[in-house]
């Protein structure tokens, strides 16, 4: 038994359906493309999991998520597809690929051919076991990487009201379940091996400030330790969570958030591998060049570093979705990926956002002690990346802006001096301007080719009056 499709895309999260949107805007016909996808659902937003999927009240759930909404775009339900002639292939894992021979072999033994190959298979979560830790199989131990994981984490959460839980793990799954279950009436304890919260991004002082508003909220942390074992009952239930450093803590529940693996597994061997993922050239494609990859499973260029990374972010899984279909449909219009990382979290009343690259000194600005502060990250005398938790639309426009423009930094006293106002200031500036440099005395032109130091010198004085104002009526202190 077997089917041909033009297009194939393997997997059917974030990536698959941003990538879907994409074909039918750009023509694609009736009958060509296939999603094939070990989930049973059709594509959603995988971010709501954490989030809106775990409220006590007004819970989302699908459709209501299914992409592409998270960019506000069109929602794309199983009819969508349907209407648009999209074989999407669910509850169906591919168990073997062959890339030579353009085929895939599906776990209810059909062989799907294609012409390109889209793999957009992401991650799984790692689990206790692979840390020598056995017990995952517990019922009131849960994960969170898809839709099952969530109705069962929902189901563990109403089964122990005001209950005890330990979250293993300090990263992005540990800090929004801990949130989403303090919502929920769980007590929280949080315990991770780093010295701090999030370590892959934050630094100790932002860092602080979460954890700071964690413990308003009632978490305990228990931070540079690791879980050595559970305790269970008779029914084979964890009642208690043992760790290294000989302390026991007692729970109904537990969540674990330990990082992720990209689902590479089909193509190892036949594919080019990179930090940890498929690696893929600027127009994404593998090293076989029917095989695309995007989303978590692609390692591919980062122009803005001049080097190959692998994201694990839903804004790169969209975007690289998007591009990867210009790559196979128009393939002389579409240049290289061109693409500034990305991330954000929302944990209770909190949001922040992080453009770009946290290598190099970080200068702080605003008022950690109160609901709006940043960082800039400055490398090799470059503005490379930059923080803002509490800011509004325009302010979050203007951290991603500054960052894209990499602006030399010459004086990093006068940066701090400056914080939020330097982003807004620079973004401001027409597009084709050259980097503006921050100097001890004033804002300098690095270049000045072109007339347009009077209308900057109007923009700079225009938004420093704008920010006074600003700043009298909002009493943030950047
Ligand atoms: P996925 O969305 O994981 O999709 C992969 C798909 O491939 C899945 O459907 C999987 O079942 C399927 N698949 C894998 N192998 C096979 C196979 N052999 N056969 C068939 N199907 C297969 N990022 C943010 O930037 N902000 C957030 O707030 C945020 N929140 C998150 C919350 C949670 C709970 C999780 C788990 C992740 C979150 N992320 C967030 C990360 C973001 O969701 C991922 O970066 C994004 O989903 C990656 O998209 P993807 O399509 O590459 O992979
Ligand atoms: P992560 O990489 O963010 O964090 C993993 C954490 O595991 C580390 O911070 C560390 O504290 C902890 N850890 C590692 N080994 C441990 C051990 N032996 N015992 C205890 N703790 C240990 O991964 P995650 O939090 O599991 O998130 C999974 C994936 O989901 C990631 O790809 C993440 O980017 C994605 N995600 C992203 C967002 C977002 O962008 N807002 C939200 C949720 C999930």
């Amino acid at each position: 038994m077997g089917r041909a499709f033009v297009y194939v895309i393997l997997g059917g999260g974030v990536a698959a359906g941003y990538a879907a949107l994409e074909f039918v805007k750009k023509g694609v016909s009736y009958g060509e493309l296939c999603i094939i996808s070990d989930e049973p659902v059709a594509p959603y937003e995988r971010p709501a999991l954490s989030k809106g999927f775990l409220l006590p009240e007004a819970a989302a759930r699908l459709p209501s998520f299914h992409t592409c909404v998270g960019a506000n775009e069109e929602r794309l339900t199983p009819k969508w597809y349907k209407e648009h002639g999209i074989e999407l292939v669910l509850g169906t894992g591919v168990k073997s690929a062959d890339v030579k021979r353009k085929t895939l072999l599906t776990t209810t033994g059909e062989t799907i051919s294609y012409k390109f190959l889209i793999v957009a298979t992401g991650a799984r979560a790692l689990k206790l076991e692979e840390f020598g830790v056995s017990g995952s199989d517990a019922e009131n131990v849960c994960y969170l990487r898809d839709i099952a994981d969530a109705n069962r984490l929902v189901d563990v959460i109403q089964s122990c009201p005001e209950g005890n839980a330990v979250v293993i793990g300090g990263g992005y799954i540990g800090m929004e379940c801990a949130a989403s279950l303090v919502i929920n009436k769980i007590n929280v304890t949080m315990v991770f091996p780093e010295e701090h919260c999030m370590a892959r991004l934050f630094t100790t002082k932002i860092a602080n400030y979460y954890e700071e508003y964690y413990k308003s909220r009632g978490v305990n942390f228990v931070k540079g330790t690791v879980m050595s074992s559970f305790d269970f009952d008779s029914n084979g239930k964890v009642t208690a969570v043992n760790l290294r450093d000989g302390s026991t803590l007692s729970v109904d529940m537990v969540v674990v958030g330990i990082g992720i693996r990209p689902n590479t597994g089909l193509f190892e061997g036949q594919l080019t591998l990179e930090k940890g993922g498929i690696k893929v050239n600027g127009m994404l494609q593998s090293s076989n060049s029917s095989v695309y990859a995007i989303g978590d499973v692609a390692a591919f260029p980062v122009k803005a570093f001049g080097e190959t990374r692998r994201l694990e972010h839903v804004d790169s899984a969209r975007k690289s979705a998007k591009h990867v279909v210009a790559a196979i449909m128009e393939p002389d219009k579409t240049g290289e990926f061109d693409y500034l990382p990305f991330f954000y979290s929302r944990i209770f009343t909190l949001s922040w956002q992080f453009y770009g690259d946290n290598v190099g000194e970080v200068i702080y600005y605003g008022d950690m002690s109160g609901s709006a502060f940043g960082a800039y990250w400055v490398s090799k005398g470059h503005l490379v990346g930059a923080f803002l938790e509490g800011g509004n639309r325009e302010e979050y426009e203007a951290i991603a802006k500054v960052t894209r423009l990499r602006p030399a930094i010459e004086d990093l006293t006068e940066l701090e001096r400056q914080g939020l106002m330097y982003a807004v200031t620079v973004s401001q500036k027409p597009a084709a301007l050259p980097p503006v440099e921050v100097r001890a005395s004033d804002l300098l032109l690095e270049k000045p080719l072109y007339a347009w130091h009077a209308t900057a010198g109007v923009i700079i004085a225009a938004s420093i009056a704008a920010f006074a104002y600003f700043y009298g009526k909002k009493r943030r202190r950047w």
